[in-house]
């Protein structure tokens, strides 16, 4: 498949990307920022806010109604500005994602943004790579292109010289040279995402749940204001404070700051990600990742840098070892003269097999193009003064199930592959299988080189060209273990992660290097492929445990591995670089595709793409997961709290007839909501990864279960409820008042301000309860999130303005607490941390007992 061009200058190529313009679609029409912002003030609890403002002017009540209007609007903007940012992180992570084509100019091969391709220019394309142009077939080997996401036909297609290929699709099989023929708007693919554009992307697993628990907790609060409101109106209440009481306990529990809060959160861990090389492809996967309970990763350029060098080389006349620097052409080779010769036999049939790979010079560096072991078969064959023969040839690539390529040209047929997948084509040769064993069990990466002298009518197909082969020898490549990959493996230990090892590569080798990084298991398992049993269930039992290694695996194997691991439970993330993982990808939760090495299909399944292809960064950005996860739990836990504190005024007032006066007025209740609660929230949720981040194991899947809201409902929330309702009693009998008495309306208001100020401290203590879920606020300390510390100062800043701004203490109806006000709503700070303490205290008990029984059965 050679075609005789030298593609386009690059001159050429420069004029006419000035000309056309990059190879880009159209970018999808945006939604005007304002139309946003007003989708921020009619949706669904807004709308419900708006009927509660125009009824409470009907019923008499303009400050109420202005005030519920502010906080729509108040809480529109804010929603906007967060919502706003997420959308424009999430978009600048699209432009992080590489997507990068081969062309050849000036006679070179060259890797160009897809964005700079040209008419004209000679596309060149290998499987796993995506299409991104409309372009004529110039010549191909095997190619067969998957059409479906233009046409829906998922039986790939098969362009011969002279057809079309279509941007937007996926080179399944083989290679192709393409003529570049349209670029950008006018592709095929331009027309049909036209229509697509204006098709809304479904709502994502987690925005559906927290939906849920918002839309249910507005229901609830509207059935709670309408039945207080019947029973206040039966209690001979009049109907406009029946109507007050109703709107104070719907507002009192819509959690209108919820959603956004999550978004913004999301969108900043995936920020985060970004920065250590982890790009994930949509927000929730965020969340899921924090869920991570077994890793299944590959081994080469994963846990090993993918930097090859052929090390040893054994043939039948005797071995060889190889020295030199890198991918530096000059080194040298030790070995029998006979020997080297063989070698060099042997790495000119290698050479061939892969005509795209090699070195090139580079600020005084050696860089690899190409598949980098492909790469070090070059540069073997340059240190031994190996040229490259041969024009004509037809090629049979490689791909992970034959785990071999071929190339048939004027001297016969050449092959190259995985031992076990090429000795069984050849004669016996003695010794090949010790020599085999020998090189694996160093951990080296086995190459197996044959040949077949003559030709004869070989090109036809592959069964046909890889037959009765003669064994040049086995290359032995070295391939280094990643520096920090063991200090990574031990973080996901101890987070309770397991992790598998899942490659193509030779049993001896796996193990070897699983070994070195510490990943094998004390029963140091090593599996094949082949030998997997084929009962789900079974397959599920015999991997979960943690360092297994699985040699020989086909992709799908890994979809295998992937769904029988899932049945038992476990949130899996796989990693996948070749054409045929898309369906493991998609298959596992997260799918961990490479950025640097993978190919655009896996790209494009995956969840998650490490731009930099190293292990560690999947743990990086698992512990950012599970930091986020804590974080949306903890304003979770510190949001509900609040409601609790503010509901129970409205429940004592209607349960005692109104014989206890209503402790804080809806405004105050709005206030708190919007006022003062907001900041701290919003530090919860960017609460950074601590040393706890990645010990033990995740107790929860699901954000809201029962531990947060007996937390809420049992601990924090009556607290600090009852400091405030305390507060308020107390000042107001101080004052001279008796139950079913009238207090004098200044009473009422320093009473009032006092019951509003507990609240505002007891959240403030709530607030460094929340950053943790097992020590108590006085264990965490007031350092470590420094954003909290500002945002706890600015509460009580904002504080300070409701009670003595004026108008503000007479519009909210809460005057500044007495003396006796101020130590009481004080006292609400040690209260609300000391129930926090006991509560934790009294869990790690149980945890701990539960533990000692659950390892005296087991
Ligand atoms: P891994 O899990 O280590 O990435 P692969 O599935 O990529 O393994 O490869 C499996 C085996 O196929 C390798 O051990 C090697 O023997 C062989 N192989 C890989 N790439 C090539 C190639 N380009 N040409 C020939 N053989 C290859
Ligand atoms: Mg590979």
């Amino acid at each position: 498949m050679t075609v005789a061009t030298t593609g386009l200058s690059s001159a050429e190529a420069a004029r006419r990307l000035h000309r056309d313009g990059p190879n880009a679609l159209p970018a999808a029409r945006r939604r005007h920022p304002l139309l946003l912002l007003v989708e921020q003030l009619v949706h669904f609890f807004a709308l419900m806010l708006w009927a509660a403002a125009v009824l409470a002017l009907v019923a008499g009540m303009p400050a109420l109604a202005v005030a519920i209007a502010v906080v729509v609007v108040l809480n529109g903007l804010f929603a906007f500005a967060q919502e706003y940012r997420a959308d424009r992180a999430a978009q600048r992570l699209g432009d992080l994602m590489p997507l990068r084509a081969t062309v050849r100019r000036d006679g070179h091969l060259r890797q160009v943004d897809a964005a700079e391709l040209v008419v004209g220019d000679e596309l060149v394309l290998e499987a796993g790579a995506r299409v991104c142009a409309d372009g004529e077939v110039l010549a191909e080997a095997g190619l067969a292109v998957d059409e479906s996401m233009l046409t829906g036909e998922s039986v790939p297609v098969r362009p011969v010289a002279g057809q079309q290929v279509h941007a937007g699709t996926y080179v399944a099989e083989g290679e192709a040279s393409v003529l570049v023929t349209a670029i950008g708007a006018h592709t095929a693919l331009a027309g049909i995402a036209a229509l697509t554009q204006e098709a809304k992307p479904p709502r994502s697993p987690l925005a559906a749940q927290l939906h849920r628990v918002v839309v249910v907790v507005a229901v609830i609060a509207v059935a709670v204001g309408t039945a207080f409101f019947g029973v206040a109106v039966l209690l001979g209440l009049p109907v406009a404070e029946g109507f007050l009481f109703a709107i104070g306990v719907t507002v009192a529990l819509v959690p209108e700051g919820l959603l956004p809060t999550v978004t913004l959160s999301l969108a900043r861990a995936a920020q985060g990600m970004a920065a250590r090389n982890a790009l994930v492809r949509r927000l929730d996967a965020v969340e899921t990742l924090g869920a991570t309970t077994f890793i299944c990763t590959d081994k080469t350029g994963t846990l090993t840098r993918n930097e090859m060098a052929v090390v040893r080389v054994w043939t039948p006349r005797g071995a060889v070892t190889v020295h030199g620097n890198g991918y530096e052409p000059t080194g040298s080779v030790d070995g029998p003269a006979e020997a080297v010769d063989q070698v060099r036999a042997l790495a000119s049939s290698a050479k061939r097999c892969s005509p795209t790979a090699h070195a090139r010079h580079h600020d005084d560096r050696w860089l690899p193009v190409g598949d980098p072991m492909e790469v070090a078969l070059h540069v073997l064959a340059a240190r031994l003064g190996v040229d490259g023969p041969s024009a004509e040839a037809v090629r049979f690539p490689f791909d992970p199930r034959r785990r071999r390529s071929s190339v048939v040209d004027l001297d016969g047929v050449h092959v190259t592959g995985a031992p076990d997948s090429v000795l069984p084509l050849c004669g016996a040769t003695p010794g090949a299988q010790e020599a085999l064993a020998g090189l694996a069990e160093r951990g080296l990466r086995v190459l197996a080189v044959a040949r077949r002298e003559g030709r004869a009518g070989d090109g036809e197909s592959w069964q046909h060209a890889e037959r009765d082969l003669e064994l040049l020898g086995l290359v032995g490549l070295q391939d280094p273990p990643r520096d920090d990959v063991a200090e990574a493996i031990a973080s996901c230990r101890s987070a309770g992660i397991r992790i598998a090892m899942i490659t193509g590569d030779h049993p001896a080798t796996a193990r070897a290097i699983a070994r070195q990084v510490g990943l094998l298991g004390p029963d140091a398992l090593v599996l094949e492929g082949a030998d997997l049993p084929a009962g789900q269930d079974e397959l599920g039992s015999l991997l979960d445990r943690d360092g297994v290694v699985v040699a020989r695996v086909t992709p799908e194997d890994k979809l295998r591995i992937a769904t029988a691991l899932q049945r038992r439970g476990h949130v899996v993330a796989m990693t996948g670089d070749g054409v045929n993982d898309g369906p493991a990808l998609r298959a596992a939760d997260i799918g961990v595709a490479m950025g640097a090495s993978g190919t655009d299909v896996a790209r494009e399944a995956a969840d998650l793409v490490l731009l930099d292809d190293h292990f560690g960064t999947i743990v990086a950005a698992v512990e950012l997961g599970r930091a986020t996860f804590a974080n949306i739990r903890r304003f979770l836990t510190y949001h509900l709290t609040d409601n609790v504190a503010e509901l129970t005024p409205f429940v004592v007032w209607a349960l005692s007839g109104g014989s206890i006066p209503l402790a804080i007025s809806v405004l105050q209740v709005l206030a708190l909501d919007i006022g003062t609660d907001l900041l701290p929230a919003l530090a919860l949720g960017a609460e950074p990864p601590t040393k706890r981040t990645m010990r033990g194991r995740l107790h929860t899947g699901s954000l809201i279960d029962g531990g947060l809201l007996r937390r809420v409902f049992l601990v924090l929330g009556p607290a600090e409820a009852v400091m405030s309702m305390l507060a308020f009693l107390a000042v107001l009998v101080a004052g001279g008042w008796s139950p079913g008495g009238t207090a004098s309306a200044a009473l009422l208001a320093t009473a009032s301000g006092t019951a509003f100020t507990a609240i505002v401290l007891g959240q403030l203590a709530n607030a460094y309860a929340c950053r943790s879920a097992s020590r108590s606020g006085f264990r965490v300390g007031l350092r470590g999130n420094r954003l909290l510390l500002w945002a706890v100062a600015f509460e009580l800043a904002v504080l300070a303005v409701f009670l003595f701004l004026p108008p503000l203490p007479e519009l909210l109806g809460g005057h500044a607490p007495s003396a006796l006000g101020w130590g009481l709503a004080l006292a609400a700070v040690p209260v609300v941390l000391l129930a926090d303490a006991a509560a934790k205290a009294f869990l790690a008990r149980k945890v701990g007992l539960t533990r000692t029984d659950r390892s005296a059965t087991t």
